[in-house]
């Protein structure tokens, strides 16, 4: 090395060491000034439905499932059609990864639960009140969900009926109007024949439940949503499902369950070795009532639809790495586009276009 250069690479790691003293210094300051920067955009909390174009914009704000996940929260899905807002199912931490999202919880017009499976539902009564406070909301939040719905629903109201009354004096009725406290059931009976129910019907939007195969946990439901020219299909815990492919047919996007029995196999034979026997049998049992990777990618291609994510990813990812392992043989069964849902993964779909585009909203 020349000594020009040497002269350079030292004048360049002292630079570094007193930047890197200075910084240190002076971090209070700095972690001040950063703090400033994040309370401006928490406090701004925009509307999510006026700064979007017009269209059906989906956004993944949970692709775990019950088996612990420090990656992913639980089933979490945000639509956005047009002005409305819906999420399907609400897991853990629902609200939190919404608001970290700028997806305002006050925001949401109506929640669709797919079935009662604690992961599904373990986060409503947090989002209820998120919403009724954050809004001043002055009715409850609707639930919509089939036969059982009113009866989790209830359970979450007793909950949190001493924290009602709480708030509403602290604050006033004004801030926290009891009337808008929890949330209402809005119960349906999918008809056995058809297999499937119109729960919106507008010129622009259609909401469909319809019944998919997560037996014994009866009902359980997929819900098929159109705005406009767009659609995207949800499949909620099924095994894979004739139901999913009728609904699911030239859809934009079909979101799939996905788990992987090779995966859950090594976690069983991990038990196993450890004589842990309850958790290895749980990691036999989980395995009859879902769908594979290639079960979903199989649905997709026979429905023709655009591009497939898999989300309540069975058991947890730690790496992406582990992606195409997880796919198997999924990519050799539905040509388009297959994603690995992770939290923050979003999708647009405008009118009058075949575009999905797919981008990262950082939960
Ligand atoms: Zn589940
Ligand atoms: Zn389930």
């Amino acid at each position: 090395m020349s000594d020009v250069r040497r002269r350079w690479m030292i004048g360049v790691l002292a630079a570094i060491g007193v930047l890197s003293a200075f910084a240190w210094w002076q971090r209070g300051a700095i972690a001040l000034r950063l703090v400033a920067i994040g309370v401006d955009r928490l406090t701004a909390q925009e509307d999510p439905v006026a700064v979007l174009p017009d269209g059906l914009h989906v956004f993944v704000c949970g692709a775990g499932s019950p088996l612990t996940d420090a990656r992913h929260g639980g089933p979490c899905t945000v639509m956005i059609a047009g002005k409305k807002m819906f999420l399907f199912d609400a897991g853990s931490g629902s609200a939190a990864r919404l608001l970290r999202m700028g997806l305002n919880p006050a925001r949401i017009d109506a929640v669709f639960l797919t079935h009662f499976h604690s992961d599904h539902i373990d986060g409503v009564g947090e989002l209820a009140m998120q919403r009724w406070i954050g809004a001043a909301a002055m009715r409850p939040l609707a639930v919509y969900g089939p036969t059982g719905v009113a009866e989790v629903v209830a359970g979450f109201r007793a909950a949190y009926s001493l924290d009602q009354k709480y708030r509403t004096t602290h604050h006033g009725a004004t801030l926290a109007p009891p009337e808008g406290f929890g949330a209402e059931a809005r119960e349906f009976a999918v008809p056995t024949a058809e297999r499937r129910m119109v729960l919106i019907k507008e010129p622009d939007l259609e909401v469909v439940a319809f019944t998919v195969d997560h037996g014994p946990v009866t009902p359980a439901v997929g819900y098929r949503v159109r705005y406009k020219d767009r659609l995207v299909v949800l499949s909620g815990d099924t095994r894979r499902s004739d139901a999913v492919l009728r609904e699911a047919q030239g859809a934009d996007l079909l979101i799939h369950e996905a788990l992987s029995a090779k995966f859950l196999g090594l976690l069983a034979r991990g038990f196993d070795r450890h004589g842990r026997s309850r958790y290895a049998q749980l990691m036999r049992d989980i395995q009859n009532y879902h769908s594979s990777p290639e079960d979903a990618a199989m649905v997709a291609a026979a429905a023709k639809v655009r591009r497939l994510v898999l989300n309540h990813i069975v058991p947890p990812l730690p790496t992406t790495a582990l992606n195409d392992e997880f796919l198997g043989n999924a990519t050799k069964k539905f040509v388009g586009p297959i994603d690995v849902a992770r939290d923050g993964d979003a999708y647009s779909l405008l009118p009058s276009t075949h575009d999905v585009v797919h981008f990262q909203r950082a939960p």
